[in-house]
């Protein structure tokens, strides 16, 4: 195959915007396929038809009558239905009322069976509909499983003799770690546990994410610093020796924004469009976002935004420690967010005893957190680990200057600012610690003061290109790799990580 010829790629994720959407997978999984259809590539989605996407709002359209799939030692069945992303990726979603004809998206005690489900479908799906992808590019664990199959139950299937797999980790946190059972559910008892030297525990579980690194025939992240991060104990969450041993096929590509949704000129949520020649307008996002969140209305005062899932992951532990001591500083803050029950309690306190200062909104709101991007000054991500982050890459999109701890994607999209040689694009720190946190707000705070400053900072982040334009070509290079390596893959059992 040689690098003119457009290849044929199955795009696999649990969610997608504008489908469904709990966090940044959805914005990629909606995002980057139109960029690699930009460039000339047969590339197709698909995700599971949940209960609250609505076949007639989104024009779906039967493609699959039902057929069956199977699952355990039975049959279920499942049915296709095909819609678009921005009228010219083709999406096929999985439909099955029994697994996805639900209120939510994730959370379910048969997670698991659900996610099997979904990916044995879009593997039948593919011979029914004798399309032949040459690339199967899975996302984080609920797809993590199709690796393991085309290297087991459909090693000799000569529909996939020419397919190579592809599987991105968006967050190794995440691993869809259940028990022997699903080994059964996927037609996979007989190959058995994993098996690894340094990872003991791997003999008792299914891991579906240790899976997806082992099997695939090139694995990547979403940031080249996470790409590193992940090889040491103190981020691998307990697979970095298996990472370590597959680092020949483990790459990084940082995640893009979407440029076209993601643009404050013509963004349909905000109060006021504006671009980079018109900044003076962006002030009128600021007033009306104090005015709809009952904070003081006062364009001076700086006005820091927080917009995320409330885990530990994002470093709200340390932030819980000095909140306090922000909000005695001269600013207001606003935060979006739903999570970890300790978190809302932490906000909730926050906004009742700093009334007109802090604003909490404990919920997913896709309007007010665009509103947000564009009205505030600053956009706040202290994580402890972030695999890329897209928060700080649509704040900088929106003119909102980001402070972060420089880790994972964080590090490699926000420079540190230093006033004596205006190097920098937002304001960063490097150990987690609250003080460290703590100082970097007041830092940022120091150079609001300065309005050329904070002018320039906010051109910088608005003028970068945080679109996918580069990153789309780095991830058909992959594609081309995975090719490569297909033939030359590790003899499973000469590697001794799967036992029989
Ligand atoms: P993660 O994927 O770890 O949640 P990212 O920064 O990569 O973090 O992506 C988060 C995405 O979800 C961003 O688009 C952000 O704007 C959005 N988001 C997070 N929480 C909310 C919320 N409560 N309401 C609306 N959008 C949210």
């Amino acid at each position: 195959m040689t690098a003119q010829q457009p290849l044929k790629i199955l795009y696999l994720a649990a969610e997608m915007v504008p489908f469904a959407k709990t966090g940044g997978l959805a914005d990629v999984a909606g995002s980057l396929p139109k960029a690699i259809r930009a460039l000339g590539h047969d590339i197709r989605v698909s995700m599971p038809r949940y209960g609250r996407i609505d076949p007639i709002r989104f024009g779906l359209q039967e493609v699959l009558p039902a057929f069956p799939v199977p699952m355990d030692k039975q049959m279920e069945e499942a049915a296709v239905l095909q819609g678009t992303i921005a009228s010219d990726v083709p999406v096929y979603f999985i439909e099955n009322a029994k697994y996805y004809d639900r209120d939510g998206i994730y959370m379910y005690p048969d997670d698991a069976e659900r996610f099997i489900f979904f990916c044995r479908s879009a593997l039948e799906m593919l011979k029914r509909l004798n399309w032949r992808p040459d690339i199967i590019h899975c996302n984080d664990w609920h797809t993590a499983i199709i690796p393991n199959w085309l290297k087991t139950v459909y090693k000799d299937d000569p529909f996939f003799a020419q397919t190579a797999t592809v599987y991105t980790i968006h967050n190794l946190a995440y691993q869809g770690i259940f028990g022997y059972r699903v080994l059964e559910i996927a037609g996979i008892a007989e190959y058995g546990f994993m098996y690894h030297p340094e990872m003991a525990d791997l003999a008792e579980v299914v891991d579906f994410m240790a899976r997806g690194i082992f099997f695939a025939d090139v694995i990547n992240t979403v940031s080249e610093k996470y790409a590193q991060e992940i090889l040491t104990p103190e981020f691998g969450e307990k697979l970095d020796p298996l990472l370590r041993d597959r680092r020949d096929r483990l790459f990084g590509i940082l995640n893009g924004i979407d440029y076209e949704v993601m643009n404050p000129a013509t963004d349909k949520y905000i109060v006021q469009n504006y671009d980079v020649e018109h900044l003076e307008k962006r002030v009128q996002n600021k007033l009306a976002l104090q005015q709809q969140a009952n904070l003081k209305q006062d364009a001076g005062i700086p006005l820091i935004g927080i917009i995320s899932r409330l885990t530990d992951q994002k470093g709200f532990d340390i932030l819980g420690d000095v909140l306090d001591h922000v909000l005695d500083l001269d600013l207001q803050l606003i935060v979006l967010g739903t999570g970890d029950p300790h978190y809302h309690e932490m906000f909730s306190r926050i906004a009742q005893a700093y009334q007109g200062k802090a604003a909490v909104f404990l919920t997913f709101n896709a309007e007010l957190a665009q509103r947000i991007y564009a009205g505030t000054d600053m956009f706040l991500m202290p994580s402890r680990f972030e695999p890329c982050g897209l928060g700080q890459m649509i704040a900088m999109r929106y003119g909102s200057v980001p402070i972060v701890r420089a880790t994972g994607g964080l590090a490699d999209t926000v420079k540190d600012f230093d006033p004596r040689t205006g190097e920098g694009n937002g304001f960063s720190f490097a150990r987690y610690d609250r003080w460290a946190l703590f100082a970097t707000i007041v830092r940022a705070l120091e150079n609001y003061k300065y309005k050329d400053t904070w002018r320039r900072l906010q051109i910088k982040g608005m003028t970068a290109d945080f679109s996918w334009n580069a990153s789309a070509r780095k991830y058909v290079d992959l594609y081309y790799r995975a090719i490569a390596a297909r033939g030359k893959e590790t003899k499973l059992e000469d590697y001794g990580v799967v036992r029989k």
